[in-house]
């Protein structure tokens, strides 16, 4: 059960000491606008004018520097993303993590694997869930079920994983299940579709043990379905995210040539936000590949055309080179 959410203060105080800014502009995780009054109030009370962004941030991809420019602020304040590589712009990240009894999710999860007589895991995570994990992860070695320790992505946290990046499950050598501790279905299925290995999601508030197999399995049947009514169609759309951290040209110039080879016919397309509205503008066009982000297709059910991310893209070129597109999630990075 979540008790509540702690926002890494520290974090923010440190941004301003070191950045001075006068004025800057907050923007926040989807969910966790909640916290806005008490972010405000602290920038209030260390000297700083704040402007809230209504429109929120989806990772540390997501920076709003031109938002920044546009209203003349100083600073980014991003809540609710972890960043602790080099500073990128003049974005601060501050991590907001839930908390919650730990000995309550302690036996729940113990409980869990005992019964799936599971003896070693590599346990992940995402950020908001991390204090958690850690707390997690001696539990389970001091009651005898042995954790493997995942490489960090660089700028991230040991056990971290994004949605277009699963690179530490990949260095924990065989285990007999990966743990993913969190609610987000997106990076549980994620996981499992990156490593086709058994991944169990635990969710800390329902204290549930799931595995994702079937999910996971229902999600790389729509993609696979995705791919095959993409290749049946001549008019696409290559679509290039503008997001700071999503902006792939070059992987949309690939994209763009290879199915021009294929004989397809392609309009090049830039959009901030990707939407089943913004593609409705684009009624000639029967396909769409974006580079943004692979869990646009996978978590919008409301595109009313195939929309495939960047690595059903692929997928699709080898589909119409005559290969298997076998399970284009299956890489370590996506993007
Ligand atoms: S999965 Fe999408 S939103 Fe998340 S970090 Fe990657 S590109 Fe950004």
């Amino acid at each position: 059960m979540i008790l509540s959410y702690s926002i890494d203060f520290s974090a923010l105080e440190k941004c301003v000491k070191r950045l001075n800014p006068k004025v800057a502009l907050i923007t926040f995780a989807p969910g966790l606008f909640g916290a806005r009054a008490q972010v405000v109030e602290a920038l209030e009370r260390l000297g700083v004018k704040p402007i809230v962004s209504a429109i929120p941030s989806y990772g540390t991809c997501d920076l709003h520097l031109s938002e920044m420019s546009a209203v003349q602020a100083d600073v980014v304040i991003n809540i609710g993303h972890h960043w602790q590589g080099p500073e990128i712009g003049r974005v601060c990240f501050v991590n907001v993590e839930f908390m919650f009894n730990v000995a309550n999710e302690t036996s729940a999860l113990l409980e869990g694997l005992r019964g799936l007589n599971i003896s070693r895991v590599a346990v992940l995570t995402i950020s908001s869930y991390m204090s958690l994990t850690k707390e997690l992860v001696k539990a389970l070695e001091e009651s005898g079920i042995s954790v493997a320790r995942p490489r960090g992505i660089a700028g991230h946290w040991e056990y971290e994983v994004l949605g277009c990046n699963y690179l530490p499950a990949y260095t924990t050598g065989p285990v007999d299940a990966q743990v993913f501790i969190g609610n987000s279905r997106f990076h549980a299925i994620g996981l499992y579709l990156s490593t086709e290995r058994k991944t169990l999601m635990f969710d800390p508030e329902s204290m549930s043990l799931l595995d994702i197999k079937d999910e996971a399995e229902k999600a790389l049947r729509a993609s696979l379905l995705r791919i095959s009514v993409a290749s049946t169609k001549n008019k696409f759309g290559i679509v290039l995210g503008l997001k700071e951290g999503q902006l792939n040209p070059e992987k949309t110039r690939l994209l763009s040539e290879r199915l021009i080879a294929h004989g397809k016919n392609v309009q090049l397309i830039s959009a901030l936000e990707l939407t089943p509205e913004s593609l409705d503008r684009f009624p000639d066009i029967e396909a769409f590949v974006e580079t943004a982000c692979p869990r646009i297709p996978m978590t919008d059910t409301g595109f009313r055309r195939p929309v495939l991310s960047y690595p059903e893209g692929l997928g699709l070129l080898r589909l119409l080179n005559g290969k298997d597109v076998g399970n284009p999630y299956r890489m370590a990075v996506m993007y």
